[in-house]
């Protein structure tokens, strides 16, 4: 079962969206060193919460193959987790495992791509109290979508806590993006408060 999940999870040989692939092939020749690949979910494979992104970052995910490493927005993710004292506790991944062109992943793109969350979501809903933590609107809207879910009865909004009859739960924050921080949409105290009600609700803090 767990190496099913595994394949599943993380394909590296996933040739479902051209557009993407044609950026892959551009990027080995101008950064050879980079990832340049589907980049899979990192941290405690175990872990009651799951964080969800939206994509990898150019010169981040794209660069290292671990989601949220080496840019702004994994910056924030990581020293808030630092602080809050859980940073190997918990399971983060993306919705779109590949650099989408331009930072914004088509809907073709983003359906393709769901086989993947969903083999993610269906092992972490298997945890008693399980949270997921969503980073934006489109990773909220993929979750549900993912689950099956009418999004009209789950409305997007930072700090909320919808929660499901298994007795899990998904609990929205705005995107620790760059763009968000700096138009101050989000503040690293907002963002510390949101991480941390998600903490509490998955047992990884007390409280
Ligand atoms: N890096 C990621 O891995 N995901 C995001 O959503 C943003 C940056």
């Amino acid at each position: 079962m767990v190496e099913v999940i595994a394949k599943s999870q993380y394909s590296e040989s996933c040739r479902l969206c051209p557009r993407l692939q044609r950026q892959f092939k551009n990027l080995r020749q101008h950064y050879p060193d980079y990832w340049n690949r589907p980049v899979p979910a990192s941290g405690h494979p175990e872990s009651s919460l799951l964080i969800v992104g939206l994509a990898p970052g150019m010169h981040g995910a794209n660069k290292t193959g671990i989601p949220f490493t080496g840019d702004a927005s994994g910056e924030l993710l990581f020293k808030t987790l630092l602080r809050l004292g859980i940073e190997t506790r918990v399971r983060i991944t993306n919705v779109v495992k590949c650099l989408p062109v331009k930072n914004a992943p088509n809907k073709k793109e983003l359906d393709n791509c769901r086989r993947f969350l969903l083999a993610e979501l269906k092992a972490h809903r298997a945890k008693n109290g399980y949270v997921l933590f969503a980073l934006g609107g489109v990773a909220h809207n993929s979750i549900l979508k993912t689950y099956g879910f009418t999004l009209s009865h789950f409305p997007f909004k930072h700090g909320a806590v919808h929660r499901f009859a298994d007795g899990g739960c998904l609990v929205d924050s705005y995107h620790c993006s760059r763009y968000n921080t700096q138009t101050g949409r989000l503040t690293e105290v907002m963002f510390h408060q949101v991480l941390s009600k998600a903490a509490r609700l998955s047992g990884l803090l007390d409280g």
